[in-house]
């Protein structure tokens, strides 16, 4: 049996990292839970293995503190996280390890159309790099040197390690009044194909609810406030997710929580779905609506309509949940007409709240193999630093007349203009009167992010 270290690299520069899949980008207003990293503690113990777990960014330890806890421990194995923007500085981890006499092995989702022999050129202290989606399956295969049955990411994690990490008081998304905060996973995987999305056709695979449900207790009972799933579709599956909400029925859990949805699966399961989970303390959902015109989410194969997206947001906003509308633009062959309909969507239908991201591409998507063919990204210069999901000043493609630079002029006059309206005023009183220190929290975030400017953040 091994002893393997699982490391959140700690912050970038002061900023805090969010290194979750899909998921994958340095955000001044987020301190996430190493979700992924607390299932694998679990996975890896599970079969024997001498764990511990170490959250160098959610507890905002400095490098020095990481080299000694590997120094310390000495681990055979290092388990880490990164991202494009951050890898850099992330695999300064490995290097200690190296040092160490250990091995280590990166995952780095939003790198997986990259090979592994050219990310271990980038970082040569890495002993293995998995750009592969399922990889609680794989990393015990390497570990332990052998093939294991792959088993399904159901049974896999039946009591997930929270306790490994002492208390949730760093975790916040946007204020710092949300919290207890917790990421959790209840599904992993999209049957989906959007030509953008990461995630695109990775195989579903659900746990079971009464695990779930067991995860959500134990993190209640420790005083959590506040629970995100980090599923892609959480309620694709209408059993299933009924199934969850059960769970917090019948064990009368006290929280409330947060989902990602699609547009086309909310309309189907319906108001009454959606008033029970409101019941049961679902208090908002995101939703790609990605743009404001039927052409746009046909050309992107989203499997959605402009009418659809409208009928998703009045079924969240009758049923008293609120809804988060992540809208793109700059896809290849967008044009700014089509663009403005993206913005006149968000006026018209009215969100409780929403952002405009400019479109970057990602390796392994369709979108980059199309731009990659149509001699739009050039590899050999493009610097990988600049392939996130979040402003880093090193974008280097353009996909319309515009460049991402000035997409995000444009974004910049969208949000002005949308949030200085009248309706968005109306909308943050209307919601407000639920949870007004929420409504001040995000407020006091996205004064601050126009202040400073939208780099590294959302
Ligand atoms: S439905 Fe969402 S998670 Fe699935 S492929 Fe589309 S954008 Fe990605």
């Amino acid at each position: 049996m091994s002893k393997v270290l699982v490391v959140n690299p700690p912050r970038f520069h002061g900023i805090p990292v969010i290194r979750e899949d899909r998921c994958e980008n340095a955000d001044r207003d987020c301190v996430q839970t190493p979700t992924s990293l607390v299932y694998i503690t679990g996975i890896l113990r599970s079969l024997g293995h001498t764990v511990r777990l170490l959250d160098a960014n959610g507890y905002n330890m400095p490098k020095p503190a990481v080299l000694w806890q590997i120094h310390k421990f000495k681990p055979d194995w290092v388990v880490l996280r990164s991202t494009v923007s951050t890898f850099e500085e992330d695999t300064k981890v490995a290097d200690y390890a190296k040092m160490e006499g250990a091995k280590s092995i990166l995952l780095n989702w939003n790198l997986h159309g990259v090979s592994e022999e050219d990310v271990l050129k980038k970082c040569p202290s890495l002993t293995r790099y998995l750009g592969l989606y399922h990889y609680e399956y794989v990393i015990p295969q390497i570990i332990d040197g052998e093939e294991h049955p792959k088993p399904k990411f159901t049974e896999d994690i039946p009591d997930p390690p929270w306790g490994d990490l002492p208390n949730f008081d760093p975790y916040f998304m946007r204020t710092k009044w949300l919290k207890p905060w917790v990421v959790v996973r209840g599904s992993k995987g999209c049957g989906w194909r959007c030509a953008f999305c990461v995630d695109q056709s990775q195989r579903l695979y659900k746990r079971s609810p009464e695990l779930i449900g067991d995860e959500l207790e134990y993190l209640v009972n420790r005083g959590v406030k506040y629970i995100s799933f980090f599923d892609d579709t959480w309620e694709s599956d209408e059993n299933w997710s009924m199934n969850i909400i059960k769970q917090i029925e019948d064990r009368q859990l006290k929280f409330r929580w947060y989902i990602n949805s699609r547009s086309d699966m909310i309309v189907r399961r319906g108001l009454a779905f959606f008033k029970r989970a409101r019941k049961a303390g679902l208090d908002g959902s995101s939703f790609g609506i990605e743009f404001g015109t039927d052409e746009m989410l046909k050309r992107v194969k989203k499997d959605t309509t402009v009418a659809i997206n409208t009928e998703a947001t009045q079924i969240l906003h009758k049923a008293g949940i609120k809804s988060y509308a992540s809208l793109m633009m700059g896809y290849l062959g967008e044009t700014k007409e089509q663009m403005m309909e993206t913005a006149n969507w968000v006026r018209r239908v009215k969100p409780t709240a929403f952002q405009i991201n400019p479109v970057y591409p990602i390796f392994g998507t369709t979108l980059w193999a199309e731009a990659e063919s149509m001699g739009l990204i050039d590899k050999s210069k493009l610097d990988w630093k600049g392939l996130a999901c979040v402003p880093t000043g090193l974008m280097d493609w353009k996909f319309t007349e515009y460049s991402p630079q000035e997409l995000y002029k444009i974004r910049r006059q969208m949000y002005r203009k949308i949030y200085f309206s009248s309706w968005a005023l109306y909308n943050l009183l209307k919601w407000s009167w639920r949870n007004p220190e929420l409504t001040l929290g995000y407020g006091i975030s996205m004064l601050g992010r126009m202040r400073n400017g939208f780099t590294f953040s959302h």
